[in-house]
């Protein structure tokens, strides 16, 4: 298969080229081969992709949310139609096997493509009835120009999961994929205007975090909307404030996940696994501190264990490989020295915690166990299959404990006490909980960080928010009283 595209960027409605660039090569983490080459974008690009998105903003805010919406909802049927073959595509991207990327990556754009396609055509202001007749009205409008930046971890989602509810309100966008994974977004742009998206609508160029730096400070560009680490965060976040850009934030995690000893074992270690492991554990909102209580920490281990020797590690290209490589090399090697300062913190190591001798970017799924609240493995973000097991004794102590973070992204409680559950995610300081289950992220919810884990949120009504701005409209049926 080529995974060559025909040219590096996408801007007003085609493939465009700039050789100039710095080279850019993809990298199928499952054997470390280049399979495409492309180009990173020179001020050239930058600004042509702005200026189409800038020309085109007025007309595609002019249409009707019907019409928009029914482009957006075409765009998800053909994503759905092409989802295999956009699936591979994600596969070689990211690395992802293939039976994870044909659930939960083109599916995951095309629901947010007709759930804010569905929604367009409701976006309305409000009608605020004041004393004597008067009144005032809102009208909702688009804010302009969105500028969304992705990271690696699910390139087609995030393509889609910022451009749906952008479009939907009448905005266009420029969105930079990261520049480890920068195929798909351009399949996302040319689905789009095969729906019928005018030109200049969606626009995606390449590059590293400097062509991301450069979109943020652009004064053509009204939002911001950044899927990355913290510290990029940081500055994405800074340099909008200049300008007094709107901004969404989705940032890192080290999100605790809670067993109580009346959990049922079984639904807790699935959730351990699919919030550790999923995507070699490249996942955000992952609970990488797992607290078991005391009096079942044994049975938790070894369940845990016995369970992850069935990961299917191979080619994720084969249907039943359920565990793949690392999105790329200086990913593997930041968590191999995580692993490293486990072992050497003196955490207890129960399974993994090796390279796999093979092509790619292979590591074990790893767990620690006897891990302590200052061990670093505990304290930062490590972004790989490792995960960490707590021991706490009481509901109080590891209430505390578990907020003692400066992240605040998501955070779960596994327990058969329905009062307890409840008073649990009243207590945790994050902004995406989970009782009894561990990493769903339906569009119709709200999705995104407290405290450094973000501003904003994706996904849902409350996306709306954050793509739109009120127009306060106060109307007078009286006479203008003056004082002279
Ligand atoms: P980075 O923060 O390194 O990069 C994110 C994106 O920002 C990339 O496209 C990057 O470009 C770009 N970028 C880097 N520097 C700048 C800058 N100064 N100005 C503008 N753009 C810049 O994150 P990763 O790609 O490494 O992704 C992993 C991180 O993303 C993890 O911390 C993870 O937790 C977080 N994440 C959060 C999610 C959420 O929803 N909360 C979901 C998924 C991931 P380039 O890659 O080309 O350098």
């Amino acid at each position: 298969m080529n995974f060559q595209p025909r040219a590096s960027h996408f801007i007003d409605g085609e493939y465009v080229e700039d050789a100039n660039g710095a080279a850019l090569e993809v990298i199928y983490p499952a054997t470390g081969e280049v399979i495409a080459r492309l180009h990173s974008a020179t001020p050239a690009i930058i600004d042509k992709a702005l200026n189409s998105a800038k020309n085109a903003q007025a007309a595609w805010a002019a249409l009707s949310g019907t019409e928009r919406g029914r482009i957006l909802r075409r765009a998800s049927d053909i994503m759905r139609e092409r989802n295999y073959d956009l699936s591979v595509l994600e596969t070689h991207d990211t690395g992802k096997p293939i039976q994870e990327t044909t659930v939960a990556d083109a599916t995951s754009g095309a629901d947010a493509l007709e759930y804010f396609g569905g929604l367009a055509a409701s976006l309305t202001g409000e009608h605020i009835p004041l004393g004597g007749g008067d009144f005032v009205y809102t009208i909702r409008e688009a804010l302009g120009v969105c500028v969304g930046i992705g990271a690696w971890n699910y390139p087609t989602q995030i393509a889609c999961w910022k451009g749906a509810p952008a479009l939907a309100c009448g905005n266009t966008m420029v969105f930079k994929p990261s520049e480890t994974t920068p195929l798909s977004a351009l399949k996302v742009a040319e689905i789009l205007v095969e729906a019928g998206a005018p030109k200049g609508v969606y626009n995606v160029i390449q590059g590293y975090g400097d062509v991301g730096a450069s979109l943020v400070t652009d004064p053509r560009v009204a939002k911001v909307s950044l899927t990355g680490s913290v510290p990029t965060g940081r500055k994405v976040y800074a340099a909008a404030a200049d300008g007094m850009k709107h901004v969404t934030m989705e940032l890192g995690g080290k999100s605790p996940m809670i067993v109580f000893e009346d959990a049922d074992i079984e639904n807790a270690v699935s959730g351990a696994i699919l919030g550790n492991f999923y995507s070699s554990g490249q996942v955000c909102s992952n609970g990488t501190r797992v607290f078991v209580q005391k009096g079942i920490k044994e049975a938790f281990l070894k369940r845990l264990s016995e369970r992850l020797v069935n990961a299917k590690i191979g080619d994720p290209m084969d249907e039943d490989v359920s565990f793949g490589p690392m999105v790329s090399k200086n990913q593997m090697n930041i968590a191999l020295s995580y692993i490293e300062k486990g072992k050497a913190e003196g955490a207890r190591l129960i399974i993994g915690g090796e390279r796999i001798d093979r092509d790619g970017y292979y590591l074990q799924p790893t767990v620690f166990a006897d891990v302590t609240d200052n061990m670093t493995i505990a304290r930062e973000e490590i972004f790989g299959p490792v995960m960490s097991v707590l021991d706490f004794e009481t509901e109080e102590e590891v209430m505390t404990r578990a907020n003692d973070t400066e992240f605040g992204l998501a955070a779960g409680v596994f327990t058969n006490d329905l009062t307890r559950a409840h008073r649990i995610v009243a207590g945790f300081e994050a902004g995406t909980c989970y009782i009894n289950t561990y990493n769903l992220a339906p569009v119709e919810a709200p999705f995104g960080g407290s405290k450094m884990s973000g501003v904003g949120r994706e996904n849902s009504k409350l996306a709306i928010n954050h793509f739109s701005e009120m127009k306060t409209v106060y109307v007078s049926m009286n006479d203008v009283e003056a004082p002279y």
